[in-house]
């Protein structure tokens, strides 16, 4: 993904619900177990909320009982991006869509299998795109 996009903060207010704007463009997190893709598991792609661009797979999306979606890897590498976020006196990772730069939520190295790592996703950043039906 070469192209980037850019709003200002009124634009993103106007196109994001209130939730939408705290976390992806606040960095907030939703309440654990709150979000509606926590549980989910239909086929699909999970598209950033706020640009649409697609980040994860439901194929990597795992129960980690945190109550929050959670993936083992992205589902296109080139447009998610990380960065270290020290607040709340941690030092985490953040995960970040690379199109428009919305927040998305954190990734660990606590995750199961070949690649360990677990991207822990806010719900409300996310916009499930159900796979066609065969
Ligand atoms: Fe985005």
């Amino acid at each position: 993904m070469s192209e980037t996009i850019e709003k200002t903060e009124e634009e993103w207010r106007e196109q994001l619900t209130p939730e939408q704007y705290e976390i992806m463009r606040n960095h907030g997190t939703e309440p654990a177990f709150t979000g509606k893709y926590v549980d989910a598991k239909d086929d699909g792609a999970y598209r950033c909320a706020a640009c649409g661009a697609e980040l994860f797979s439901s194929d990597t999306k795992f129960d980690s009982g945190t109550g929050w979606p959670s993936f083992t890897e992205p589902g296109v590498a080139e447009n998610i991006t990380t960065r270290i976020d020290p607040s709340l006196g941690m030092v985490r990772t953040e995960v970040l869509c690379a199109r428009c730069g919305s927040h998305l939520g954190h990734v660990f190295d606590d995750g199961p299998g070949p690649t360990g790592k677990r991207f822990c996703i806010n719900s409300c950043a996310l916009d499930l795109e159900p796979a066609e039906e065969a």
